[in-house]
């Protein structure tokens, strides 16, 4: 086999799974964001493709192949050739026909379907692929944690009614247990955010990882799980302040700018404070009446109600902060961003600094929930150096839409309990998520239901990242000395390490070898002309879960020892009779598979 273990990586890598897979020569660097696997880590990438293949057939989803470019056409009428941003690699073909690398493929998957779909009768229509995405990440990082090229199982589901897809969608959910399960992964199920159309229920795998993008709400005690751009949590209105009969009156604040210089010179808490933010909303759907003008089953004209850039002023209780996730999910917008300065003194008509509710008329007020339960406040007076004091909410100011878009922290209450939150930082390995009829109306999918009347099928779609999968798997299973694959990830299962490589050990290690292949097992036999300890130091850092030694001096025995016994400090090695080494090989292995197996 080509093998290329390394002893020194690149500075670069900066995480277990990152040095591990450059040094046991899993994968290669070809680019930035571009990684090669070598044929030890394709081994180990094949078998967590099967699992996801083997449980995705388990539950009745069927394996498509569709094509990695796709027309930029299907991205037009679905929207997101204009909504996707600078993420999507999009190319022209000789004749200028507009091409997109598929960054993910609800568009393919409902192109084809739409095609192929008629009657009722063939819904649920539940596909997958494993294949080839390309995403133009800014910032590539940790290997193929992120990459731009990688590999994902995507999943897409069809369905008559809500019924069905919550019924598959299920399915999904447990499969995913499953997978990861097997994987020897321990993963982090919590809810999600839907986006800003269409969605009606999602749920994203996590890891824990130090490294991880995501924020993870955790309750200790009733189990509540949820990604901070989701997460809610109980009110806490007790800001100290009672109601006020007082007219709101304008405050003069020279060279006060903070919450924390307002507070003191006002001498309150920032809990007093509504603070307001001028934000940019890209493709909002927010009616005029606060509706949303999108998830209907008529989105495709959706497309076309969507404003590609509004303003809002967005209001908080000063202590608290918004959540841009969120936000945009209350604007129904695929993306929201702080205004520029310049903004924000044409919309204000102060300098940055003042902007507040009361008798603010050029762009719509938002409140977060915790401003209803605000009293006796201060906001800023839209004018330089002055605040407005004994601000009442509902009387001085109406928001056109009050929706719950704070970033909810560790020490905030359960929604569900009254528990105190505790958080985490968390990877995402897989998402499962109810899209509702985003695509499927958009891109004019229809068939005909029992009464021969034309129909909009509803969506789910699937999707886990294979390479982030493994990566995961070698960040929680590794020690110093390498990787420890569990057995049903490992490129192989056994490596058989000669001393030396002639005379009786060959002849040993020669019939062990066609031995274990002959009980289905993988094996991998060391017959470098390497000294002994070069030759353990790659079997450790490959992770193999099994290594045989075979020894002139321990001959006719052979030593067998676990790569996960090292990591719990069970340093001995059993000694075994060679004609009971493959059995008692077999053994092992079938027994640690049957564990993973659940
Ligand atoms: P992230 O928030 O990490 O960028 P995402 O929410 O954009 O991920 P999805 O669109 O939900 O990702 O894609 C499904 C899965 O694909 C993810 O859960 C992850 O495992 C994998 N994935 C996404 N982007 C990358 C990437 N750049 N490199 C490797 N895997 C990725
Ligand atoms: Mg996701």
């Amino acid at each position: 086999m080509f093998m290329s273990t390394l002893r020194e990586v690149p500075s670069e890598a900066v995480i277990a799974s990152h040095r591990l897979m450059l040094r046991a020569g899993i994968i290669h660097k070809l680019g930035n964001g571009l990684y090669a696997y070598l044929p030890l880590g394709l081994r180990a990438f094949r078998k967590v493709e099967n699992i996801l293949r083997e449980e995705m057939n388990r539950i009745g989803a069927q394996e498509f192949k569709p094509t990695v470019v796709v027309p930029g056409e299907l991205w037009r009428e679905s929207g997101r050739w204009d909504t996707m941003g600078e993420g999507m690699l999009r190319v022209k073909n000789r004749v200028g026909q507009e091409l997109v690398v598929s960054p993910t493929a609800e568009e393919a998957f409902t192109a084809l379907i739409r095609d192929e779909l008629s009657s009722y009768r063939q819904l649920p229509i539940i596909g997958y692929q494993i294949n080839t995405k390309y995403r133009d990440e800014i910032r590539p990082r940790y290997g193929v944690m992120r990459g731009r090229e990688f590999t994902m199982k995507d999943g897409y589901s069809f369905h008559a009614d809500a019924e069905s897809l919550d019924e598959v969608y299920n399915r999904f959910g447990q499969a995913y247990r499953r997978i990861f399960k097997r994987c020897g992964l321990s993963v982090i199920p919590v809810k999600a955010d839907t986006g800003a159309m269409g969605g009606t229920g999602s749920e994203e795998f996590m890891v824990e990882s130090e490294i991880g993008d995501n924020t993870l709400i955790l309750c200790p005690s009733c189990g509540y799980a949820a990604n901070d751009e989701k997460a809610a949590c109980a009110g806490d209105d007790d800001t100290g302040r009672v109601p006020s009969d007082t007219p709101y009156e304008a405050v003069e604040t020279p060279n006060v700018r903070t919450i924390e210089e307002l507070s003191s010179f006002m001498n309150t808490t920032s809990k007093a404070f509504i603070k307001t933010l001028i934000y940019k909303a890209h493709n909002s759907a927010l009616g005029p009446d606060g509706s949303d003008n999108s998830s209907k089953k008529q989105s495709s004209v959706s497309q076309s109600r969507s404003v590609p850039e509004r303003f809002y002023a967005v209001c908080i209780r000063g202590d608290l902060d918004v959540n841009e996730v969120k936000l945009a999910a209350a604007l129904k917008a695929s993306e929201v961003e702080l205004a520029d300065d310049e903004d924000v003194v044409r919309i204000t008509g102060a300098p940055v600094g003042f902007a507040g509710p009361v008798g603010l008329t050029s762009v719509p007020v938002i409140a977060d929930e915790s401003v209803s339960g605000m009293h006796d406040a201060v906001t800023g007076a839209l004018k330089a150096d002055l605040h407005y004091a004994h601000v009442e909410p509902g009387r001085d100011f109406t928001p056109f839409l009050t929706a719950d878009i704070r970033t909810v922290k560790a020490g905030d209450r359960c929604p569900v309990c009254g528990a105190e939150f505790y958080s985490k930082k968390g990877n995402e390995l897989g998402h499962i998520f109810k899209l509702g009829y985003k695509y499927t109306a958009s891109m004019n999918v229809t068939y005909l239901d029992e009464n021969g009347k034309q129909q909009t099928p509803v969506m789910g779609c699937y999707g886990i990242g294979v390479d982030r999968t493994l990566a995961s798997v070698i960040e929680e299973h590794n020690d110093s000395d390498g990787i420890i694959w569990p057995v049903s990830v490992a490129p192989f299962h056994i490596i058989i390490v000669p001393i030396k490589y002639e005379g009786a050990m060959k002849t040993a290690a020669d019939n062990l070898y066609r031995e274990l292949l002959e009980r289905n097992l993988e094996v991998l036999l060391d017959d470098r002309d390497e000294r002994p300890g070069v030759k353990f130091k790659d079997a450790d850092l490959m992770g193999i879960p099994l290594r045989i030694v075979v020894g002139e001096k321990n001959l006719p025995q052979v030593e067998i020892k676990e790569r996960s016994a090292q990591r719990a400090g069970e340093k001995d090695a059993r000694l075994v009779p060679l004609e009971e080494a493959a059995e008692y090989s077999a053994g092992v292995i079938s027994g640690e598979l049957e564990i993973l197996q659940g």
